[in-house]
């Protein structure tokens, strides 16, 4: 297994105007490695004035001939370039994700390397697409000719969180300066490497300098400061619903524009007509993988009651048999959550289950006497009244329970405040788009599962965020649309 000794850490400092700088002051934050909940390393805790650096810098590259007149081919070319060093560097960009989030390595290869370099790969054709339309416009009669022209926003203030840190970071960067936008990425302060790591791949891409700027450090100082900085046009944020509505109502003081890709708390629905060798495994996947760390988890299990007890059991089997352990090991398949802090909030709640009345019928605490493990834990014969059905717990626990009848599915699947993603299995299609078409959320997969694509827009319903990312929706919402009108006689 890999050491610390052994791991290649990126530049720890700000990167400000294309140059890797110390913070103002000499605060340090301790990154722990949630497999042995030892500290490994530091980074800075910006200050105001480094975070005002950085948007200064920011906002001086977006005004800049050269940033504005760079041809939109030689702006996808470098995206393509950043994507060709994230593949070159995946081995490297993974050990960091492991030890920064605790996510098992092989999966880290699998999963969020390849989503960072396939975003910034989409993106990059995205640079030669962004076009406006003409307008018929009536008017008093006379002759107009008049039309739309996409221009980017500005400089965008880009925070994301610890589950996904390069991916989360990726989908935000590639998308603004697709755009034509510059940013300041302020990563999560838990899992800040590979964020700083892919800084150092995009100036040795010839992205310029003070087009890409990152500032590390909490929430409620850096972050904080990074939103309410007046050179900032749009804060762009991935992370929980409660900081996404604080970041809103801040926002409003300026009329920043903001795009909030927030909590989740996703059914996974089971017609009795499904193929149950692929439901079970997927449905056990889509909460344990990540060990249950992702906005978009299955969290919620509804069952038809005919095949509930099928189910739960095949279901139980899964959770039962994923090796759990350090993520450096390639059988791992559930790697410890990100924190101590993260792990409590996960136990408490299996407690709150269990207080409410749901039976544990797998896991149900924690792993081992070291690191922050969960066993993969399923609550079954939960209700709608539950805190463990309605609450994200972003962690490895089901919330599982029985429906009768698709009326009884949908009115389950759309009582929480949450609207982010869907599971369905049925092999009735007339089922498959009821239940697309009336389940309150951003993204439906059915008879699948995980399909996250630079091509598919994502983003929630209710309080689940606003926007979308990624697919077209995704960089125009990095743009200001502008309506020219010119009178022709
Ligand atoms: P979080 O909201 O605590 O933090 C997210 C980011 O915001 C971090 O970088 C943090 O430092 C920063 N932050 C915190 N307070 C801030 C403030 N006052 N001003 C500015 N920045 C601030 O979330 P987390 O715990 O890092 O991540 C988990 C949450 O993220 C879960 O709720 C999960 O559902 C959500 N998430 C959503 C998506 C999605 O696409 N919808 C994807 C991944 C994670």
């Amino acid at each position: 297994m890999t050491s610390p000794d052994s791991i290649k850490f990126p530049t720890q400092k700000l990167l400000i105007g294309g140059k890797w700088q110390d913070a103002a002051t000499d605060e340090q934050i301790e990154l722990i490695n949630p497999a042995t909940g030892k500290v490994f390393s530091h980074i800075p805790n910006a200050s105001d004035a480094d975070v005002d650096a950085a948007v200064k810098a920011a906002r001086a590259t977006f005004e800049s001939k050269e940033w504005k007149r760079m041809r939109p081919l030689d702006r996808g070319k470098m995206l393509e370039r950043v994507a060709q060093l994230i593949e070159a560097d995946a081995e490297n960009l993974a050990t960091l994700e492991c030890i920064d989030n605790g996510k098992p390595k092989h999966l880290a290869m699998m999963v969020d390397i390849p989503a960072a370099a396939d975003v910034f790969r989409y993106m990059s054709g995205w640079c030669t697409k962004l076009t406006g339309k003409t307008l018929p416009v009536s008017g008093d009669g006379s002759h107009y000719h008049a039309y739309t022209i996409r221009q980017p926003i500005g400089v965008i203030a880009s925070i994301v969180p610890w589950n996904y840190p390069l991916a989360m970071a990726a989908w935000k960067v590639a998308s603004a300066l697709a755009a034509g936008c510059t940013v300041v990425l302020k990563p999560s302060e838990v899992t800040p490497l590979t964020a700083l790591r892919l800084g150092e791949l995009m100036i040795e891409a010839g992205v310029p300098a003070g087009a890409i700027n990152i500032i590390t450090g909490y929430g409620q100082t850096a972050g904080e400061s990074l939103i309410t900085n007046a050179g900032i046009d749009k804060i762009a944020f991935t992370g929980s619903t409660a900081v996404g509505k604080h970041l809103m109502r801040s926002a409003a003081n300026d009329m920043k524009r903001v795009s909030l890709e927030l909590g989740g708390k996703s059914p996974t629905i089971i017609m009795p007509d499904a193929d149950l060798e692929q439901a079970i495994p997927n449905a056990a996947m889509s909460i344990f993988f990540n060990s249950g760390q992702i906005c978009f988890a299955g969290s919620r299990l509804l069952v038809h009651k005919d095949i509930y007890d099928v189910v739960i059991e095949g279901v139980s089997q899964v959770a039962n048999a994923l090796p759990i352990g350090d993520g450096f090991n390639p059988e791992t398949m559930i790697g410890p959550v990100v924190s101590a802090a993260q792990q409590k909030r996960i136990l408490d709640y299996i407690e709150i289950g269990k207080s409410e009345g749901a039976d544990v019928v797998a896991g149900g605490g924690a792993h081992g006497d070291q690191g922050y493990y969960v066993k993969p834990t399923i609550l079954s014969n939960t209700s709608r009244d539950h805190r463990v059905f309605q609450e994200e717990i972003f962690g490895p626990v089901l919330a599982a329970t029985s429906f009768s009848d698709i009326d009884e599915a949908i009115d389950l699947a759309n009582c929480t405040r949450f609207g982010l993603g869907a599971n369905v299995w049925s092999s009735n299609v007339s089922t498959c788009h009821t239940l697309a078409e009336a389940i309150e959320s951003g993204t439906i997969w059915t008879n699948c599962n995980f399909v996250i694509d630079p091509a598919l827009p994502f983003g929630g319903f209710k309080e689940s965020g606003i926007g979308r990312e990624v697919g077209e929706e995704g960089v125009t919402m990095y743009t200001e649309s502008k309506s020219v009108c010119i009178k022709l006689d």
